[in-house]
């Protein structure tokens, strides 16, 4: 059984910047990762707010690098999916894969948030036929139709803006008469002539046969309903931790984001969160690399006996 130092969960920005400072310590350092390297970041089309990038930088461009920039300095890269990890006696964690166990005498766990769902009607129907949750991988298929983004946050309104290089029209639908967004992005969402903002507004529903053709949406003052038709809905409704894994292990607030100290260490000694996954104030790619860093600093310092 393969025996590491540190063992990251994750490998978005948080996971791949812990996992550059993790080796370049020169520590045995393997990075597992379900998905597509680079996490939510790499299905984010544009980022303009990563510091040394003054004219932006596509999410995959920035992810890609940091992947190359980790496996410079030895990183090990699996991709395979964690099914337990179980604390040893002898203070290591023993990692369940599905291709098999490995140890390792820390564990940083940088799994991110995934997109929740609005738990409407028609929504689990029209998965993959209209509903998207990722803007960056669909937006194509959408070619001068007619789509709805629900949400007020970043993310809606940056995928939005995004959604119009395709999108004939984009409606934006916000629960609320005030955009959540960052105030860059409502400027150029509010001045696009592609975008129609729908404040006050929730689905209640998805409609088609095939395919997305309607939404309905219900005004919360009048509480009056009307159909709308598109093609398309892109659901940006804010993000849950995926921290399922390790409920029982180690503490989490009451909405599922791991607790952590400022180095980083969660409950469990040995254990430490980095990223969208930790309860923070600020999650943003800057912030998850810092995350990374400190985490795996704090990995070094505990393995060195400090
Ligand atoms: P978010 O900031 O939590 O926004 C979620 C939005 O969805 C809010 O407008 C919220 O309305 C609305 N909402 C929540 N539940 C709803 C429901 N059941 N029905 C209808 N609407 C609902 O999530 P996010 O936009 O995914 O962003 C997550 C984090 O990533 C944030 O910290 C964000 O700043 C960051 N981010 C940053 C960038 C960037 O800097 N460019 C880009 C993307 C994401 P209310 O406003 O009424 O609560």
């Amino acid at each position: 059984m393969t025996d590491y130092d540190v063992v990251i969960i994750g490998g978005g920005p948080a996971g791949l910047s812990a996992g550059l400072y993790a080796a370049r310590a020169a520590l045995k350092t393997a990075i597992l990762e379900r998905g597509m390297p680079g996490g939510q970041a790499s299905t984010t089309d544009w980022i303009e707010n990563y510091p040394g990038f003054p004219d932006g930088i596509t999410g995959p461009d920035l992810m890609m690098n940091m992947d190359l920039q980790a496996r410079k300095f030895g990183i090990e890269p699996m991709f395979d999916e964690v099914l337990s990890i179980d604390p040893l006696p002898d203070s290591r964690f023993q990692i369940k894969t599905g291709e098999g166990n490995i140890t390792s005498k820390t564990v940083i766990i940088a799994t991110g948030a995934q997109s929740r769902p609005l738990g409407i009607k028609g929504e689990e129907e029209f998965r993959g036929k209209g509903v998207s949750y990722c803007a960056t991988c669909d937006g194509a298929f959408f070619q001068g139709k007619v789509v709805a983004v629900v949400g007020g946050g970043d993310s809606a309104i940056q995928e939005g803006i995004f959604l119009t290089k395709f999108a004939e029209k984009v409606y934006i639908v916000h629960r609320r008469n005030e955009l959540r967004a960052t105030k860059v992005l409502q400027q150029k969402a509010l001045a696009h002539p592609k975008i129609e903002l729908i404040f006050d507004s929730v689905l209640t529903g998805i409609l088609g046969n095939d395919n997305v053709e309607a939404i309905k949406i219900k005004n919360l003052h009048t509480n009056v309903e009307k159909a709308v038709a598109v093609n398309g809905v892109f659901v940006y409704i804010g993000k849950d931790p995926i921290t399922e894994l390790f409920k029982g292990l180690i503490e989490t607030d009451e909405r599922g984001y791991i607790i952590t100290d400022s180095s980083m260490r969660t409950s469990h000694k040995g254990i430490f969160a980095a990223g969208d996954v930790r309860q923070t104030p600020l999650r943003q790619v800057v912030t998850a690399v810092a995350d990374g860093a400190v985490a795996a600093v704090s990995a070094e310092q505990l393995i060195a006996g400090h």
